[in-house]
């Protein structure tokens, strides 16, 4: 909607595009009926003022676009104006983009990795991306991931994070203490879903010539929304070669079970979150407890994570589940920080260690 002939001061322009906006919102909530149901339909309604100096018709709808997003994140039937702080938000956001778009080939991504324990042996570690900002520091993935899924970035990262992962394994295949690591990368959903994911991932397997034994990819529920059919063949072609799957986040996403008994499943992940109320609430230990002897029926493997605190391991050794990863054994570490950590557990002077 263009409104024309409003008052010369920005205010009074406000106040005017806000009236109409209102009386818009207002007439498109009245309910209606659609045969004899009543049906309400909601709109969200951004507003950009503009001058004979504010830049091009695009600019202008794109910035009333930027604030129309922001109402509609707010709520159903919201209204919003364009403002600087707007177009801050939206700057720093495509600066970010552009940043991650340019880190990879800049080094900027490095892996920590996080222990993966059985009674008193390391069996695993997950790598976990992080990524060395030149100005802000090594930032989490919550900093980034979503806006790498949402640019597509994801593919080149995530690319990136197995051939890493992939080195990583060669480089500790020819020592006794760390040849039979295995190594778990996440794979995000856009990256599976790929057409050619099985090739990629097996031509990274062939360059770096790591052993398809010490991978484990871990995937989510939300993967078998799509085509299942699909997935369970991409799954299968790349267990044939040697490599097995974990299902991250278990119980957190998709509810439908029934999918589980198609899936050639190697480990069930229990989600964080149940693990961090296990002694505190009965429907995270009953959940828990549900997955454990799912995985023992199915002779899937089941490893807790996010396990802190010696209460809730031993809680969980007692409910059968004895395979961890959490900040009670080690928190995710850089390379060098890792080789540290390793022996000292090995040989029982790590601090987590003599309580396994
Ligand atoms: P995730 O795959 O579920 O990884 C486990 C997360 O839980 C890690 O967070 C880890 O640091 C944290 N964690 C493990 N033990 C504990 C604990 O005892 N207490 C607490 N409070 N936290 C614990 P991180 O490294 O921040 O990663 C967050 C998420 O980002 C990951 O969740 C994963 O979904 C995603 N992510 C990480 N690396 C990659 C990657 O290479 N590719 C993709 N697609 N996603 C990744
Ligand atoms: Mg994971
Ligand atoms: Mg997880």
């Amino acid at each position: 909607v263009i409104l024309e002939d409003l008052k010369k001061d920005p205010e009074d322009a406000a106040i005017q595009a806000r009236n109409v906006g209102e009386k818009i919102l207002a007439s498109i909530e009245q309910p209606c009926l659609l045969g004899e149901h009543q049906a309400r339909s909601s709109a969200s309604v951004g507003i950009a003022i503009f001058g004979p100096h504010s830049g091009s018709a695009q600019t202008i709808l794109q910035q009333a676009d930027i604030a129309m997003h922001c109402a509609q994140s707010v709520g159903p039937n919201g209204m919003q104006f364009f403002t600087p702080a707007l177009q801050f938000a939206i700057n720093a956001r495509s600066t970010l983009v552009e940043e991650l778009r340019r880190a990879a080939g800049a080094n900027q991504f490095l892996l920590h990795y996080q222990p993966q324990v059985e009674s008193n042996a390391l069996i695993g570690v997950e790598a976990l991306i992080r990524w060395n900002h030149p100005k802000r520091g090594i930032l989490a993935p919550a900093e980034f991931i979503a806006l790498a899924e949402e640019t597509g970035i994801i593919l080149t990262l995530g690319n990136w994070v197995l051939e890493a992962a992939c080195e990583q394994i060669v480089a500790w295949a020819d020592r006794k203490e760390t040849q039979d690591i295995v190594v778990a990368v996440n794979v995000s959903g856009s990256q599976f879903r790929q057409r050619d994911f099985v090739d990629q991932a097996l031509a990274v397997i062939d360059r770096t010539g790591a052993n398809p034994g010490c991978i484990m990819l871990e995937i989510t529920e939300s993967m078998f929304l799509q085509d299942i059919k699909e997935v369970i063949g991409k799954m299968n072609q790349l267990k044939s070669h040697g490599l097995r799957f974990a299902l991250d986040d278990f119980g957190t996403g998709y509810s439908s079970l029934s999918y589980l008994k198609h899936l050639p499943l190697a480990q069930l992940k229990i989600d964080r979150a149940f693990v961090r109320d296990i002694l505190t609430d009965p429907a995270s230990s009953a959940i828990a407890q549900t997955v454990i002897s799912l995985g023992r029926t199915m002779r899937i493997e089941v490893i807790a994570e996010g396990a802190e605190t010696v209460e809730q391991r031993d809680l969980l050794t007692s409910l059968g589940c004895d395979r961890f990863q959490g900040y009670l054994f080690g928190r995710p570490m850089p390379l060098n920080e890792f080789e540290v950590w390793l022996p000292a557990f090995v040989g029982g002077t790590s601090p987590f260690s003599h309580s396994i």
